[in-house]
């Protein structure tokens, strides 16, 4: 996969990327990142990249040139691959787990990073996707690129060491991870539950299941909304609600 980074801040991406999954998969050449500093196609000898809004009002704006010089640029270089150009924007689809997922079959991502008060809005012509990391607002969109490059890349195939660990995450299954424990199987009069430790594997798929289940239950109960439940799973949490 390519991922390249429209940004006024590349050497904030440094730590990331020189460490753990993001730098297994470029060692391994599944990723390669590029860094595209919209400075170099700022306007005057300051190279501005940002203005006053047209009708008035508080804080600056990013210009279009440099954001479609950036783009033009990344064209030029890469002109074969499908791309997935991707704006960090509050006001943008919140990210989630099966967006996760998309990006990670993508050839191609390209994340513009924003930063002052937002954009000149004939930048999102250039754009698939506006995507927010939640309700809140960042002062610029590194972060909120980095977060969203990392959960993509540990999902390409060969990134993470064991692959079954990632379809067992939390949100891949819709539900939220079981408890793990390890050893030792007493600490501080905290016991490892008696069913993990007698080998039968079909009975802790099943008790892992329903502790994954539980877990949602109690503290996710809108990601239940969503799931089509089996009968098992509809018993199960009958008898948690008759409990409470
Ligand atoms: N005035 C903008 C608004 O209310 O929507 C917020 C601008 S914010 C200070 C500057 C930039 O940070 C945004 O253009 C965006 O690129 C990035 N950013 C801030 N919060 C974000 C979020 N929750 N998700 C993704 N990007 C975010």
């Amino acid at each position: 996969m390519k991922i390249d980074i429209i940004t006024l801040f590349p050497e904030m991406f440094d730590s990331p990327l020189s460490h753990s999954m993001m730098k297994r998969a470029i060692e391994k050449d599944l990723l390669e990142v590029n860094m595209v500093n919209f400075r170099r196609f700022g306007s005057g000898k300051h190279q501005h990249v940002d203005d006053t809004p047209y009708g008035g009002g508080a804080g600056m704006l990013l210009k279009p040139e440099p954001i479609f010089q950036s783009i033009e640029e990344i064209n030029q270089r890469s002109p074969m691959t499908n791309k997935r150009i991707i704006l960090m924007d509050p006001a943008g689809k919140p990210f989630d787990q099966s967006m996760a997922e998309e990006f990670s079959q993508e050839e191609h991502l390209v994340f513009i990073c924003g930063h002052y008060e937002g954009y000149d809005e004939r930048i999102r012509s250039l754009v698939t996707d506006e995507v927010s990391l939640g309700d809140y607002v960042l002062t610029g969109g590194e972060l909120a690129s980095m977060v969203m490059m990392d959960a993509a890349v540990r999902l390409i195939p060969g990134v993470l060491g064991n692959e079954v660990s990632a379809e067992t995450d939390s949100h891949s299954s819709g539900l939220l991870e079981h408890p793990h424990y390890t050893r030792p199987a007493e600490y501080k009069g905290m016991a490892v539950p008696e069913v993990l430790m007698n080998g039968n594997h079909k009975l802790i798929e099943e008790w892992r299941h329903m502790e994954s289940l539980k877990r949602t239950f109690e503290r996710r109960p809108d990601m239940l909304e969503k799931r089509k439940l089996t009968d098992q799973e509809k018993a199960w949490i009958k008898q948690w609600q008759e409990k409470d």
